[in-house]
């Protein structure tokens, strides 16, 4: 048997218990529970089937009564002595993609970041558009392109036209780009027909991932309008392999900012669901920003109300992201287009002035949040490097 030892001070005490899908060599994919440094195979230690599959979606759909209980079960295993063959060191297995993707959504929600991307895009216009402040705006996105931290990024490929250009090109992404995100993860689905109301949010939604909304924004900037992010977006999305239940983020709750004018009455909360969570984007090693998710103008549950109220089915396994998150200052970008400023205002890496992405970048979003008794707990990372686009497009 074996007692597991959680350092003083760690990020991933009881109170956090995130899910993932780990391997170690011979075996399947299997849902296991990270405690400290180590990862509790859930299928041996609980004895239920459910957590020998190589997703969290059919233990996710058994609904919120079923993570509470498995949630208390956890806490008092792991307290005490558990089979070795239980535990395993969390450096020694492999990670897989935490869930089977349903649908995926991406939202709009940071007001700063907006209105960044409208002074950058529009410069002679209102930086947010009139319906910005009714509804959180998103898009439908493809979940068949989500990967876990941990995958290598191949840079796109695609027509890019810049304004003073004459006519378009393909190629190599020039301009390839981040968007630190939260994501939130439906674990049990709603009927065709039957919107969502926000007071159903933390019994429909299971859990937290960091996302990294990869972009580009040459792609981006030629094919958006008028139908919104296509290619520039769909290459690829990176999810943190381990998922933070909701029922870890009681203390991280707070009120969302101020909400002028008044949303409609399906917007409104009764109770807040804005998140206090610090996220930090790491390029090479060197942090270059600290996005701020408690400023986010619109909460995860208005997210699920709005995504839902003309009748769209939710299934288990759909995932929304929040969209960039950026605060009032400048260092609190999420995404290099603002921190650049369009490429113009370069950052130092070190000694070298860099704006976007090159091949062999790489990066890291990693992000915390307040626990009980003062103490703090942490997201998974979400990681990647980036490879050089494929051969074949210089025939392109
Ligand atoms: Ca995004």
């Amino acid at each position: 048997m074996t007692a597991i030892d959680i350092p003083e001070h760690s990020l991933f005490g009881l109170a956090n218990l995130p899910y993932g899908v780990f391997s170690t060599p011979g075996a399947a994919p299997r849902v296991g529970v990270r405690v400290g440094e180590s990862v509790v195979d859930l299928a041996v230690a609980l004895g239920d089937e459910v957590f020998a599959r190589p997703s969290l979606n059919p233990f996710m759909a058994q609904g919120y009564d079923r993570w509470v209980r498995v949630r208390r079960q956890i806490t008092e295993l792991v307290s005490g002595d558990l089979p070795d063959a239980a535990v395993h060191p969390v450096a020694e297995v492999t990670m897989h993609l935490p869930i089977d993707v349903a649908d995926y959504v991406d939202f709009y929600a940071s007001e700063h970041h907006a209105a960044n991307l409208g002074r950058l895009f529009r410069p002679n216009a209102e930086p947010l558009m009139p319906n910005w402040k009714h509804l959180p705006v998103g898009y439908h996105g493809r979940s068949g392109t989500v990967v876990v931290s941990g995958t290598d990024i191949v840079r796109p490929c695609g027509q890019r036209k810049a304004p003073e250009d004459a006519a378009p090109t393909f190629g190599p992404c020039r301009r390839l780009d981040i968007e630190a995100e939260l994501g939130f993860i439906v674990g049990t689905g709603s009927e065709l027909g039957t919107p969502v109301p926000v007071a159903d949010f933390a019994s429909r939604v299971f859990g937290v991932v960091l996302v990294n909304d990869w972009s580009a924004r040459d792609i981006q900037s030629w094919e958006y309008v008028p139908l919104g992010p296509f290619l520039g977006k769909s290459f690829a999305t990176s999810i943190s392999a381990w998922v933070v239940p909701l029922l870890a983020l009681a203390e991280a709750r707070v009120p969302t900012p101020p909400q002028d004018p008044e949303p409609l009455p399906y917007l409104r909360e009764s109770e807040p669901w804005g998140l206090d969570i610090d996220l930090a984007v790491s390029w090479n090693g060197q942090v270059v920003s600290r996005p701020p998710y408690r400023e986010m103008y619109w909460s995860p549950a208005q997210m699920l109300a709005h995504l839902t109220i003309n009748g769209a089915a939710t299934r288990t396994g759909d995932l929304y992201a929040s969209g960039t998150v950026s605060g009032p200052e400048k260092h609190q970008r999420g995404a290099l287009i603002e921190l650049t400023w369009g490429g113009t205002q370069p950052i130092r890496l070190g000694a070298e002035p860099r704006t976007f992405l090159e091949d062999g970048d790489h990066i890291t979003i990693t992000a915390t949040a307040p626990g009980p008794n003062a103490t703090r707990i942490a997201l998974g990372d979400v990681s990647a490097r980036i490879l050089p686009a494929p051969q074949w497009t210089a025939a392109g």
